[in-house]
């Protein structure tokens, strides 16, 4: 067993400001790495203002598409460069998040070409700074960064492992999210504590990480069918998303999340409730003790009531069968994803996690 979680963790209310004498003084420019709504929530004021407090300079790139590309990332790369940074801060969704690691990682091997993000070798990259402003991705605690690839038409993880210097958790910048994006990326986390529990790498630290998150988790579910939230809801929200992200940081994801990434690559499901369409039919396909503990876990008497619950969230999953059959053939030829899984994926298995998405 192996337990690393290097990045430093402030997960309390006003945490952008309170600590910036340690983050905000990582270098003498920053370049922040944000979209246009995840800026709006305070998130980039706190942050602008802790850096002017100390002295510390910065350019904004506000126009991180969702899933981003490789080829925006080597866009901002060339900013960053231009601009002489020495560190960068993630403002918002997986998509900052993620961008601003692979971002980090061109900029200190500012020789190195596009190719140079998908080979495996040095890690090294400039200091990342997480302000996350969603509650589904934990990218703020995770080493791992997924880009688009649009010449496979799909999306894939770096195989770089880049792990924040800080993560900066404050539900407060969630309370206005709408409740798409927040049911959206609750069911993201859900899927990383299923994943991580349901995979061949768990260990009792990762455990330890899933039981209890999955427990918070289970407290938001009012939230989430629509009672109005506070911002208690949303701190809880955040931190399950946190501890998740620190679960599959051991274990890695399996099958719904490598399903997931057709589905938003050709019709642009955004990926948590992408994800979430595959989580009854791998639970169900889990064995029995197991599948029991989980649903437990998460508060759900049975199977039935699982899975009604994300239908009732999500609604139907929309796919042609076609692409359902390139995802089905993707995963039987991706090893990586396979080896996490721990029983054996036949096709049949995978077109019943497929058909129980649909009905
Ligand atoms: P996202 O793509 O970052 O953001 C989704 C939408 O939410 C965007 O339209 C964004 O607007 C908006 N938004 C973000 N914060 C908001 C706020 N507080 N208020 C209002 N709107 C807000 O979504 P995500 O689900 O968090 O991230 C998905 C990405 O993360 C995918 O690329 C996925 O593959 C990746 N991911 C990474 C990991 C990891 O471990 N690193 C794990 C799972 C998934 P703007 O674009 O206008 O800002
Ligand atoms: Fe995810």
């Amino acid at each position: 067993m192996h337990f690393y979680m290097p990045t430093k963790v402030y997960s309390e209310r006003g945490c952008v400001r309170k600590h910036s004498q340690e983050w905000a003084t990582l270098g003498k420019k920053a370049l922040i790495v944000t979209g246009k709504s995840s800026a709006k929530n305070g998130a980039l004021m706190d942050v602008l203002g802790a850096l002017h407090e100390h002295g510390t300079a910065s350019v904004v790139f506000d126009e991180t598409e969702e899933n981003p590309s490789i080829e925006m990332v080597m866009q901002v790369r060339e900013l960053g460069l231009m601009e002489n940074v020495d560190f960068v801060i993630g403002i918002g969704g997986g998509s900052p998040m993620d961008a601003a690691k692979a971002i980090a990682l061109m900029l200190y091997h500012k020789e190195k070409g596009a190719e140079f993000l998908y080979q495996k070798g040095d890690d090294a990259a400039l200091p990342v700074v997480e302000v996350p402003t969603t509650c589904g991705t934990g990218s703020e605690v995770t080493p791992y960064a997924i880009l688009t690839i649009h010449a496979k038409r799909t999306k894939s993880s770096l195989p770089h492992r880049i792990y924040p210097a800080y993560a900066l958790a404050d539900g407060k910048y969630l309370l206005e999210a709408g409740r798409g994006i927040l049911v959206n990326t609750a069911i993201d986390a859900l899927g990383h504590f299923i994943e991580s529990y349901i995979n061949t790498n768990a260990t009792d630290y990762s455990r330890m990480l899933c039981e209890y998150g999955m427990k918070v988790w289970s407290s938001t579910k009012s939230v989430l069918i629509g009672a109005e939230r506070t911002v208690e809801d949303c701190d809880r929200l955040l931190l399950a998303s946190t501890i998740a992200g620190m679960a599959i940081t051991h274990t890695g994801t399996a099958l719904p999340h490598g399903l997931s990434y057709y589905l938003t690559y050709e019709n642009h499901v955004p990926h948590g409730k992408a994800v979430g369409y595959f989580l009854p039919g791998y639970v169900a396909a889990a064995e029995a003790a197991t599948r029991r503990k989980v649903l437990e876990l998460i508060g759900f008497p049975d199977q039935a009531y699982f899975t009604a619950f994300i239908h009732r969230l999500l609604g139907p999953m929309e796919a042609d069968p076609e692409l359902l059959e390139r995802a089905v053939q993707g995963i039987l030829a991706n090893e990586a994803k396979l080896k996490n899984v721990p029983f054996s994926v036949t096709e049949d298995i995978l077109e019943s996690i497929c058909r129980m998405a649909q009905d």
